[in-house]
């Protein structure tokens, strides 16, 4: 799995670069802002500090995912949930509070980047699902509304092809957490709401995906086909 920190912190790069690579990650770096959509290729996770010194790093979420299908965790010192949410929103797939136990930045690399290897359950899977104007491209991690390639980050894309794969029947919010997260925590119904407003956003379908209240999110039936 390669990974690459971009933190201008020395100390903190010095200490994050050598306990990674301990645990079989490949590691590169960037103390800077600016290089690092030049540095995407055969990058599998990029670890991203909020704080640096040439660009907004929320700013720099979202050029990130504009560019690429790449896995990217926020790494912070703010701790505000709004940070969260505005981190989720700008195509982020994870969010972690400095200072976090490198336990669990390993934890969370891991699961990011398992998901999005290609050996995971989607690989092989050739099919493209077209839902009116809507197509899914299952195995190309693709969507295309009315001809247009929608960004998206990849726990969108997971929770989308996930419903699609449903074929109208309901995902419940548990399985959608569990398959796409891996794990449940406080605010994470929050966090799943989110990524639901934002998909039906990017997609400029707000009726593709039809909200089961109390239960989850199944293909609205004109859609579903
Ligand atoms: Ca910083």
């Amino acid at each position: 799995v390669r990974v690459l920190l971009v933190e201008d912190d020395d100390r903190v790069a010095d200490a994050l670069l050598p306990a990674l690579a301990r645990r079989g990650f490949e590691m590169s770096r960037s103390a800077t802002g600016v290089p690092v959509v030049g540095m995407l290729e055969d990058i599998d996770v990029v670890l991203l500090d909020l704080g640096l010194p040439d660009v907004d790093g929320m700013d720099l979420c979202r050029t990130i995912r504009a560019a690429s299908t790449v896995a990217v965790i926020v790494v912070s010192a703010r701790s505000e949930i709004d940070d969260r949410i505005t981190a989720l929103q700008a195509g982020a797939d994870d969010y972690l509070v400095k200072p976090y136990d490198i336990g669990e930045l390993v934890a969370r690399v891991q699961a990011v980047s398992r998901r999005t290897d290609g050996t995971g359950p989607d690989a092989g899977a050739d099919s493209v699902v077209v839902i009116g104007d809507v197509q899914v491209d299952l195995a190309g991690h693709r969507v295309i509304v009315a001809g247009t390639t929608i960004a998206l980050s990849r726990k969108e894309f997971q929770i989308l092809s996930i419903i699609v794969r449903a074929g109208g029947a309901v995902c419940s919010r548990e399985r959608l957490l569990s398959e796409v997260w891996g794990r449940t925590w406080p605010g994470a119904n929050r966090t799943l709401d989110v990524h639901i407003a934002t998909l039906r956003t990017k997609l400029h379908r707000p009726s593709l995906l039809h909200t089961v209240r109390g239960v989850g999110y199944r293909l609205t039936s004109e859609y579903a086909g």
